[in-house]
């Protein structure tokens, strides 16, 4: 049975036409999960009992001639979005044991569109890393080369999808953590504009920058995913009130007359001549489509990774004060009274990173510091969408470049150079700063491992993004190749 390698709209045919059972297809996915989880390690938690049996309420509604796009089609769901009654540890030691009483508005919306949940997929702790090195619990290995990393936070859940061991996942982005490890395992990876999916049920990271988004095998899946998770949820104070469009009827192959814009400041040193060439070589394919292909510039990139890291710490450092060991997190039994219970619950709860991003955060908002450090930060991220601006009213359409500047490291290369590793970020971070939508999409390989390309659109532009996309996923295979393991 080879039902796991199918792609979200290939199984959703063979469903609506009773060539396959919700139960095959998930009984597929969990026994690959089976096969290969164990070198992987993309998964926290396994969930074959809830799978099964929402496979069967699937069948149920297939028969029923109820079968729409996601029904039956298995998902793996980030461990950092709350699903009632199955743990979510946000790869903390702090929630090893949190079971949610709920479920994050986007888990509840698949649930009601018939997808079967098959796991929660391991991350950095509390989403903080690009590597998958942070989980408190063990590292992915990337499904291309196990000794390499699959790229973070969302590591788990695109390895997942890499080494078909589930259909599709849904990630979470704060500075590039759906993207760049959708990159470095060569799949779909999209982080929607700032507000277009409820963030109600995500673990919060750092507020102002965190979306929810699709891990997929190719474009049009995406497309499919994104259908079921923009909406407006009176839940989240940020979740825009707009209408859904059907993002599958921006999937055409025709270009003509789509502006992109290339910063040059996305070819800067650091920059790998191999991901270079990939990334060049599609830009010229876009030319190809009909785009037209513009040099722009972006003027504040420089300061891209100081200003997000200052504004995501401080964020952070107020998000997990919650963490004290009374209302959530790990309890110290051994303590005396409430200032060593806390003192105890945080510090055997956290890990090294979190703890250094809790530390730098509280330094950044104390007074004295609040002015030079996170107000200036918030100055430059300003600054930062104004490039963008100017880019989109000057005719652009879409903004392009690589996603990470390096293809999958080594595992424990860079692990304890935390510097270097916040440095890969560069290209990633601008979107979340900007608040705009953004894909990154495989495109080709340098030595035996993936590229990814990163398309960026204006503010809820997630169609034009899709079409770009589109177009050049359906001129190339690279979306077709599979590592080994996920055969
Ligand atoms: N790698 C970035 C960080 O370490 C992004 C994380 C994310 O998007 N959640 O913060």
């Amino acid at each position: 049975m080879t039902l796991h390698r199918l792609t979200i709209h290939e199984a959703h045919d063979l469903l609506r036409e009773r060539r396959i059972s919700a139960v095959e297809l998930t009984e597929s996915v969990l026994s690959q999960i089976d096969r290969h989880d164990e070198e992987i390690k993309a998964y926290i938690t396994v969930t074959p009992e809830v799978a099964l049996e929402q496979a069967r309420r699937a069948d149920e509604l297939i028969s029923a001639g109820e079968a729409r796009p996601l029904t039956g089609i298995p998902v793996a769901i980030k461990d950092n979005m709350c699903t009632r009654g199955v743990p979510t540890t946000c790869g903390s030691r702090m929630l090893e044991n949190f079971v949610p009483p709920y479920s994050a508005t986007v888990v509840g919306r698949l649930y009601d569109e018939g997808a079967v949940l098959v796991g929660k997929a391991n991350m950095d702790e509390f989403a903080m890393g690009s590597s998958t090195e942070y989980s408190a619990f063990f590292p992915t290995h990337n499904p291309w080369d196990a000794s390499r990393v699959p790229g973070g936070s969302s590591g788990g859940a695109a390895a997942a999808v890499a080494a078909n061991e589930t259909l599709f996942a849904l990630g979470s982005d704060t500075g590039g953590s759906i993207r760049q490890p959708a990159a470095l395992c060569g799949v779909t990876g999209l982080k929607p504009t700032y507000g277009r999916v409820s963030r109600y049920g995500l673990i919060a990271f750092a507020s102002s920058l965190d979306q929810i988004g699709p891990l997929t095998k190719d474009v049009r899946d995406c497309a499919l995913v994104m259908n079921a998770l923009a909406f407006h949820d009176p839940q989240d104070s940020t979740s825009a009130s707009k209408s859904t469009p059907d993002y599958t009827s921006y999937l055409t192959d025709d270009l003509t007359g789509v502006v992109v814009g290339v910063p040059t400041e996305y070819f800067a040193t650091g920059l790998d001549s191999g991901v270079e060439e990939r990334v060049r070589d599609a830009i010229a394919k876009l030319a190809e489509l009909g785009a037209e292909i513009r040099e722009i510039s972006m003027p504040h990139e420089q300061y891209v990774v100081a200003t997000y890291f200052l504004t995501s710490w401080a964020e952070a450092s107020a998000n997990l004060a919650r963490y004290d060991g009374v209302k959530y997190g790990l309890f110290a039994p051994d303590a005396q009274d409430i200032g060593e219970a806390q003192s105890k619950a945080r510090g055997r709860g956290f890990g090294r990173e979190v703890k250094r991003r809790i530390m730098l955060g509280t330094y950044a908002l104390s007074s004295g510091y609040y002015d030079a450090y996170y107000l200036n930060a918030q100055k430059v991220r300003t600054l930062v969408k104004e490039d963008f601006d100017r880019a989109f009213a000057e005719g652009v359409d879409v903004v392009v470049g690589p996603t990470s500047p390096i293809v999958a490291f080594g595992i424990g290369e860079l692990v304890d150079d935390p510097l270097e590793m916040y440095l890969s970020d560069l290209y990633t971070i601008p979107a979340n700063l900007a608040g705009l939508p953004c894909i990154s999409i495989p495109c080709g390989f340098h030595e035996g491992l993936p590229v990814g390309f990163q398309i960026m659109g204006r503010p809820f532009a997630e169609g034009t993004v899709l079409t770009v996309a589109y177009a050049f996923e359906q001129s190339t295979d690279f979306h077709l190749q599979r590592p080994s393991i996920g055969t």
